[in-house]
């Protein structure tokens, strides 16, 4: 049988590069594309001289060019994180929209299945709790926050129009809030920006009074949920994350205990339409895939805290690695 050939998108990325090296694994030969915007080529330099990895620099809003069939195509490229998508909102929305439109072109081309990386924003600031595939959402269109929410929803409408009208094979993973080696120290979520102010000797600042919650899913569960998705024959969204709720207030607690910082905590401004509640229901998944979570959050925390307790000085303290200006065309 001949190797299987798989396109990721946002290949430098957090994700992206732990699904490169599951794919790469699995026995696929891994085509990663990043225009680096919020992404880090360290995070794939050590498939630099795999075989069976390329490396393809290209920003997925323009037209896609690749060499030779695909079998399977997972679009993973957009800024992900609330302080990211703020500073560089046109092309979040355009990574979303015309970014999935070229892919869902490329797939149609190509013969491919194409996985889009979808998330619990959809879901905007839920009312219905935990959160179900059938619960519609709640997000304002036109709050900051919207141009994620609005390019993820519109995200997931085109691909089920080519899936529905072009018969293109499709799968639409959301999901909840991932952590763990690679994220980068200073995008501003809240896992790394607290273990960065650990690090660092300062406060850890709380958004809000903290009694907002999350649900935290460790990186390689995630990925194996959506490896799982890719290979089953499920067009519909399918929630991947781990259901064990926390406060923010007490997340920020529990981090203390585990770094053991003299820090304390200091409270900020909630920003605009931060979602207030969290959680993935996961009865679909674990029906259809026969996944769930196993990584508690103890031990995925003491692992991705040993990856920032390794990164040097200069990445310590660096503030912000790039300027996003030239990008907000
Ligand atoms: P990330 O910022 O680490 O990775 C995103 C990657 O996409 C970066 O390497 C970036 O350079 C690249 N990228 C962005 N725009 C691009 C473009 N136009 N062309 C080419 N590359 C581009 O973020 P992440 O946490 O790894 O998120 C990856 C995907 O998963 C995103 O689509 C995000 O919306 C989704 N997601 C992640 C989470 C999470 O908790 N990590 C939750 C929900 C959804
Ligand atoms: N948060 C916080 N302090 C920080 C960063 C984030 O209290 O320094 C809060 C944020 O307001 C949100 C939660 O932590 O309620 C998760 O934020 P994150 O940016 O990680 O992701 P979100 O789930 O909001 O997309």
């Amino acid at each position: 049988m001949s190797q299987k050939r798989v396109l990721i998108t946002g290949a430098a990325g957090f994700l992206g590069s732990h699904l490169c090296d599951r794919f790469i694994s699995e026995g696929y030969f891994v085509i990663g594309m990043d225009n680096f915007i919020t992404g880090d080529p360290k995070n794939i330099a050590h498939l630099s001289s795999n075989s069976n990895f390329l490396f393809i620099q290209h920003d997925v809003t323009n037209f896609i060019n690749i060499e030779g069939g695909l079998d399977y195509i997972l679009h993973f490229a957009s800024p992900a994180s609330p302080i990211d998508y703020l500073k560089i909102p046109i092309q979040t929305l355009k990574v979303g929209s015309l970014g999935t439109h070229n892919l869902l072109g490329l797939a149609k081309a190509k013969n491919a299945r194409l996985l889009i990386a979808s998330t619990s924003e959809v879901y905007g600031d839920p009312l219905v709790h935990p959160q179900t595939e059938d619960y519609y959402g709640n997000v304002n269109t036109i709050g900051p926050r919207g141009v994620y929410d609005e390019a993820k929803r519109f995200q997931e409408s085109i691909t089920m129009a080519y899936h529905r009208f072009h018969g293109l094979e499709t799968r639409i993973v959301r999901i909840f809030n991932t952590y763990g080696p690679r994220m980068r120290l200073n995008d501003g979520r809240v896992i790394p920006a607290f273990m960065g102010q650990a690090l660092r000797g300062e406060d850890l600042t709380v958004f809000g009074d903290g009694s907002q919650t999350r649900s935290f899913c460790y990186v390689t569960d995630q990925v194996d949920g959506i490896y799982r998705l890719l290979l089953s024959d499920y067009p519909n969204p399918v929630n991947i994350g781990n259901p064990h709720e926390i406060s923010i207030k007490d997340f920020a607690e529990e981090i203390i205990k585990l770094t053991g910082t003299t820090q304390k905590v200091i409270y900020k401004d909630l920003p605009v339409d931060d979602p207030m509640q969290r959680q993935p229901d996961i009865t679909l998944a674990k029906k259809l895939l026969q996944w769930e979570p196993k990584v508690g959050r103890e031990e995925g925390m003491r692992k991705t805290f040993d990856y920032f307790k390794n990164l040097t000085e200069e990445e310590l303290h660096k503030s912000e690695h790039k300027d996003f200006s030239s990008y907000n065309k």
